[in-house]
């Protein structure tokens, strides 16, 4: 399993406009973060997208990223939703160059949880309605992910994923779990949460690598705060941890600083805990 940081930066990204901060004018390419995303590869060659940032088109182009199986959403936030109309290119309705290709367009199926599908048709509305050709938008199939557990996965290539419930303030959110049945390495991914109930703690705490929201120092309504993150990295068993979704109140060097002095205070000081950058690629 190949995983690509696409983006980890919170809802503003880095630099924020109009900034004039040392984290928003540092020449330290790893203070530089597009919205928060990832892509996953199986060890079958399978892309799995998840979320599609305001910066998609850009993160595609820069990473590569051919064609996804499939897209998963962990909520409808626009820092995490609003470029999805880019997948035109992987699903478009309307192909003038392939009118002479029996191959049917597929839809490209996208797989979130019911609040979030029912906020994607209302926000893209226009996706979902019959129109004449032209003024092209992507063909798309939402997917509830409710029915996906331990015991009934997503099965994409090699790889078995499952929605982690968690909640980001009063919103309940997914995080995404992938094991690999190849190499048989996991991988969690829990953006945006505020708070992980205990079953899904049970689900993910064994995973090979986890990466965690953590936003900035200070506490955060709907965001873990670095000391929250550390105190549920503390739970788990796993030893490779790192933390996305971070705001430019804290450079990228002080981040590694802070999480020194929290490895202490948790006692975890055999854990790798590193904040992600944009471009880190992880084979794991
Ligand atoms: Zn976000
Ligand atoms: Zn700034
Ligand atoms: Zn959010």
């Amino acid at each position: 399993m190949i995983i690509t940081f696409l983006g980890t930066g919170t809802s503003h990204g880095i630099p924020v406009i109009g900034c004039d901060c040392d984290c928003c004018t540092s020449s330290d390419t790893r203070n530089q973060r597009f919205r928060t995303s990832i892509v996953v590869e199986s060890s079958d060659g399978k892309q799995v997208l998840v979320d599609t940032s305001p910066e998609f088109r850009l993160q595609a182009i820069k990473y590569k990223i051919k064609k996804p199986k499939c897209v998963l959403l962990t909520h409808s936030h626009a820092d995490h939703l609003h470029g999805l109309d880019d997948l035109r290119i992987f699903a478009h309705t309307f192909t003038p160059c392939s009118s002479n290709n029996p191959e049917k367009i597929k839809p490209l199926k996208i797989f979130a949880n019911k609040n979030t599908v029912k906020d994607v048709k209302s926000r893209f509305s226009y996706v979902f309605k019959k129109t004449q050709l032209g003024g092209g938008k992507p063909l798309l199939k939402l997917i509830p992910c409710e029915e996906f557990s331990e015991k009934n996965p997503l099965k994409i290539g090699n790889l078995e994923i499952i929605p982690i419930p968690m909640y980001h303030g009063k919103l309940k959110v997914s995080g995404w779990m992938f094991k690999d049945k190849n190499t048989k390495n996991s991988f969690a991914y829990l953006t945006d949460c505020s708070f992980i109930p205990e079953s899904s703690l049970e689900l993910v705490k064994n995973c090979t690598y986890i990466v965690l929201d953590a936003l900035r120092e200070k506490i955060h309504t709907t965001h873990f705060n670095f000391e929250q993150a550390m105190e549920f990295v503390s739970k788990t068993e796993s030893k490779e941890i790192y933390f996305t979704h971070i705001s430019h109140e804290t450079t990228h060097e002080e981040i590694i600083q802070i999480i020194k002095e929290l490895k202490v205070k948790f006692s975890i000081e055999d854990k790798n805990i590193n904040p992600a950058w944009d471009g880190l690629v992880l084979s794991i």
